[in-house]
C-alpha cells in the first residue's frame, strides 16, 4: 500500500501545522521523504502508471521542485521524455533549451496536488507553447475533488484543515508550526 510507504518513510506527519494557505491542519505530507528513496519512488510512481492505463501522452512536464523527480521517474517507467518548468523572476517558464511542440500531448506531474496551483502554472506554460495537457499525475492527492483536469494519483490522503479561528488544536493551546521548520515526530 502506498499509504504505508508514506508512513514508513516519515512523509506523512501528524501535528499542528500552518499551511502556506494560512489554514491550520492536523497533518502534512512531505513527499521528498519518499522520493529520497529511489526504490520507494519507483513503487509509488509505478502505482500512478498503473492507473494511467492506456492514456496517451508524448512528454512529461513537472513544475520545479515538487514535480521534477516524479516527472523523471514517470518518464523512465513509460519511455517518454521528461522536462520541467521553473520560476524565473517569479514566473513559471521553460528554460535550459526545453521545448514543447505544438499539439504535443503533455502529462503534468506533481508530488502533492492540493489546490493545483503550481500544476495550473505549469499548464499555462505548456498551453502557451501550444501543448495539450491530457492529465495531471501525482503521488498524493490532497485535493477536495475540484481539480480542473483529470487527476491520477498513487494515493488519496485526507487531512483535516481549519481556518485559524476555528482550529481545535489552537483552542487546546498548542501553536501551529510551519512544516519543515523544525524536527517533528512522525
Ligand atoms: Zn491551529
Amino acid at each position: 500500500m502506498i499509504i504505508d510507504i508514506l508512513k514508513e518513510t516519515g512523509a506523512l506527519l501528524q501535528g499542528h501545522f500552518l499551511l502556506s494557505s494560512g489554514k491550520h491542519s492536523d497533518g502534512y505530507v512531505q513527499c521528498a521523504q519518499v522520493l529520497m528513496h529511489p526504490e520507494k519512488a519507483e513503487i509509488a510512481v509505478g502505482k500512478i502508471v498503473e492507473k494511467l492505463g492506456n492514456l496517451e501522452f508524448d512528454i512529461v512536464v513537472g513544475p520545479a521542485m515538487g514535480g521534477v523527480i516524479v516527472s523523471y521517474e514517470l518518464a523512465r517507467q513509460t519511455g517518454k521524455p521528461s522536462i520541467f518548468v521553473e520560476r524565473e523572476d517569479g514566473e513559471m517558464t521553460l528554460r535550459r533549451g526545453f521545448k514543447i511542440e505544438k499539439g504535443q500531448k503533455v502529462l503534468i506531474t506533481e508530488d502533492v496536488v492540493t489546490t493545483g496551483k503550481s500544476a495550473y502554472e505549469a499548464i499555462k506554460v505548456v498551453e502557451d507553447h501550444g501543448g495539450i495537457v491530457v492529465a495531471i499525475a501525482s503521488i498524493v492527492n490532497r485535493s477536495s475533488g475540484d481539480i480542473k483536469y483529470p487527476l491520477y494519483s498513487a494515493v488519496k490522503v485526507d487531512l483535516n484543515t481549519y481556518e485559524k479561528e476555528n482550529c481545535p488544536m489552537c483552542k487546546d493551546g498548542s501553536k501551529a508550526i510551519k512544516p519543515g521548520s523544525r524536527k517533528i515526530k512522525a
